[in-house]
């Protein structure tokens, strides 16, 4: 057996534009690499590749101590084991579920808070109002890759004594002013699953600001092991292992690549969309530097004259694949609904924004062609 049925036929697949598509490393070049890790026979635990890419993961996005991982949630729950959060966490309802999942598997209570209606970040002006006596962390996101207004975040924290762990699932390579906007806050995480920028098919990291804290967040992924007999605290198995490692190292080489090419099928979409009535998108923000990781689109249906999920199943008919993300808002959900600060008249921007989203299909390699046919079901 040289091949498995996959189960759809890829003819009929050519036709569709997906929302996303994954950045495939040169397969010569991995095959390389797994010939080398066949050799040694060491396969997880910190071996060679694993090293090597948390090493050049640093350099490239330009931070001091990261630790990789096996996926973009556990670094999430690791860090609020870490930091020994308790009570309550503030957090925003507009993102993907694994932030406030990562509250509630720590046995906290996720606190939401209403976004900006701009960024679609947290907005800080709201945060205050939110904190209790039980409240020690807050937990933002960069939504889209779009930076938080960190210094403010800070300057709440630092007044009233909390942690700040940042999910930075979607802000892989984001820089403001030249510094990574992965050194603000206590931590960071990123997500490396295959839909992001950067993938190692699944994977993740979490970024420190010393070494002591790295070496504790280093113990706490492997069982909270530090020695052959030692063990620091209850931790988990949440290693990367080699192969994706070897995975990792060869796909960063073509991280800044993809990022260029995404940047021209966001310039694509904008001047497209440009004057099209009733349906807005982001703008770079000045002294950043974006991923464009996401290509959402807002449709304000009164203006534009169709409701969001009538544009959606348009585009899904003619084969273009959007996605409605984040819908619905986390808050809505039934696991969360019952939360106090889940009822949507507390959190109006968030569920306005989720209402009328649409991110366009976005990934390297999308050409003029396919964007000019994404564009024309929405134009027409
Ligand atoms: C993708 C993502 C995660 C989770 O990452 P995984 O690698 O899929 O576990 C967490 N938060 C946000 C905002 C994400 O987009």
């Amino acid at each position: 057996m040289n091949t498995i049925e996959i189960g759809f036929d890829l003819e009929h697949r050519d036709k569709l534009i997906t929302v996303t598509s994954p950045l495939l490393p040169d397969l010569g070049e991995l095959v390389k690499f797994l010939e080398q890790i066949w050799k040694y026979r060491w396969l997880t635990n910190n071996g060679p590749f694993h090293q090597k890419l948390e090493a050049e993961l640093c350099k490239y996005l330009k931070v001091g101590y990261l630790s990789l991982f096996t996926n973009g949630t556990l670094p999430l729950i690791t860090a609020l084991q870490a930091l020994r959060v308790t009570g309550e966490v503030i957090t925003t309802p507009y993102s993907f579920v694994a932030t406030t999942h990562a509250i509630w598997w720590n046995g906290l209570k996720p606190v939401f808070v209403d976004i900006d209606p701009v960024t679609c970040n947290i907005n800080p002006d709201k945060i205050e109002e939110a904190i209790t006596p039980r409240t020690t962390a807050i937990m933002p996101v960069h939504v889209y890759g779009t930076p938080c207004d960190t210094e403010r975040i800070q300057a709440i924290a630092d007044k009233h004594g909390l942690k700040v762990i940042y999910d930075a699932a979607h802000a892989f390579g984001v820089e403001v002013n030249g510094k990574s906007i992965l050194e603000a806050g206590d931590m960071s995480t990123l997500s490396f699953h295959a839909t992001k920028v950067y993938n190692t098919v699944e994977g993740g990291a979490l970024i420190t600001h010393d070494k002591e804290t790295k070496q504790y967040i280093d113990y706490l992924r492997n069982f909270g092991f530090s020695g052959e007999t030692e063990i620091v605290a209850p931790g988990i198995n949440s290693k990367m292992d080699e192969i994706r490692a070897a995975y990792g190292l060869i796909n960063l080489k073509q991280a800044d690549a993809a990022i260029e090419s995404r940047k021209q099928v966001a310039m694509w979409f904008r001047d497209a969309l440009k004057n099209v009535k009733g349906i807005s998108y982001l703008e770079d923000m000045p002294d950043v530097k974006h991923n464009y990781a996401y290509f959402p689109i807002f449709v304000d249906a009164d203006v534009y004259g169709m409701t969001r999920d009538e544009l959606y199943a348009k585009m899904k008919m003619r084969n273009v694949l959007g996605r409605r993300y984040f819908y619905p808002l986390i808050s809505n959900l039934s696991v969360y609904r019952s939360l106090e600060t889940a009822d949507p008249s507390h959190l109006p921007v968030a569920n306005k924004i989720a209402d009328s989203v649409i991110c366009l299909p976005m990934y390297a390699g999308l050409t003029k062609e396919e964007t000019d046919r994404v564009v024309a079901q929405i134009i027409k």
